[in-house]
């Protein structure tokens, strides 16, 4: 087996834009073969451009678990294997729990929890086969708290911690690593307007999920981290013989709050 990451397969979800591009660039530049996955796959023209023959820009949504078995099963015909899956795509979203309907939960939840447990059931078998693989399952620092406002992301974030949790101690015989990634606050579009959701601020809770809506917001662009490290984090992390199960990056979710 190989020592280090490279020559391996990857599929990255929301490889499109922050984290997801940032973890995408920093496996091809290593010498990796991608195969980045989103919705605006024209956004990753440029990296195909460059690495014509180890980049892959494929449309998918993984709120669609009709598309993730045909992209997964397309990738397995033709690949042989994926060696790392990376959950990224992800989305922020602001809103006072009484206002947040089943529609809103349920919708974040598809993204968060089902497209990510459907993309690892898809893929985890032939890395079991094989006795190897890594699943790196993005969260957040919202994943192991609350706060006003964040209460459907967090319900999101904590359950597929849990659900990487238990699934880390089943696949670990099969020599299958499970990272979680608990990010602070980093320069990503999770924040802008256009990337970000805000369901509408019920009047009751106007003062302190706006405290948060206002955070969020004035934060866009701002943030300290840079994906790039997170990037380079992730990859020692995978590749260290004795991989930690939660990867905590940045000392800025105190700052955040
Ligand atoms: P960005 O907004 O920069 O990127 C989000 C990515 O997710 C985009 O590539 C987008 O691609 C993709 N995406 C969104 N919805 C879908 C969908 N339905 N199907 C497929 N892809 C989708 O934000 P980040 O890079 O910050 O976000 C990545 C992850 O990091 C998220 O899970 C987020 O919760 C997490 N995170 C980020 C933090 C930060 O500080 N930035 C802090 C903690 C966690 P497209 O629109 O093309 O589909």
């Amino acid at each position: 087996e190989e020592m280090t990451e490279n020559g391996k397969v990857w599929l990255v979800t929301g490889a499109s834009s922050g984290f997801g591009r940032a973890i995408a660039e920093a496996a091809v530049t290593a010498g990796d073969t991608v195969i980045g996955t989103a919705r605006r796959t024209e956004a990753l023209a440029d990296l195909l451009a460059a690495y014509p023959d180890r980049v892959e820009a494929i449309s998918l949504d993984v709120t669609d678990g009709g598309r993730i078995d045909a992209v997964t099963a397309d990738v397995l015909a033709r690949y042989g294997r994926v060696d790392v899956l990376v959950n990224n795509a992800g989305r922020t979203q602001v809103g006072a729990f009484e206002e947040t309907t089943d529609r809103e939960l349920r919708d974040l939840f598809e993204l968060h929890v089902f497209g990510p447990a459907r993309l690892t059931r898809a893929l985890l078998p032939q890395m079991r086969e094989r006795g190897s693989g890594s699943v790196v399952n993005i969260s957040s620092f919202g994943g192991q708290l609350s706060f006003a406002g964040f209460s459907a992301y967090s319900a999101t974030k904590a359950a597929l911690e849990q659900l990487s949790e238990g699934l880390a101690d089943e696949v670990a015989p099969f020599g299958i690593k499970v990272l979680i990634v608990e990010p602070g606050a980093f320069r990503t579009n999770l924040f802008g307007q256009g990337a970000a959701y805000f369901s509408e601020e019920h009047p009751a809770y106007a003062e302190k999920v706006g405290a948060t809506r206002k955070l969020v917001q004035d934060g866009d662009g701002t943030q300290p981290g840079d994906p790039a490290k997170a990037a380079r984090a992730i990859r020692l992390a995978l590749d260290a013989e004795n991989t930690p199960l939660r990867l905590a990056l940045g000392g800025d979710a105190v700052d955040f709050l």
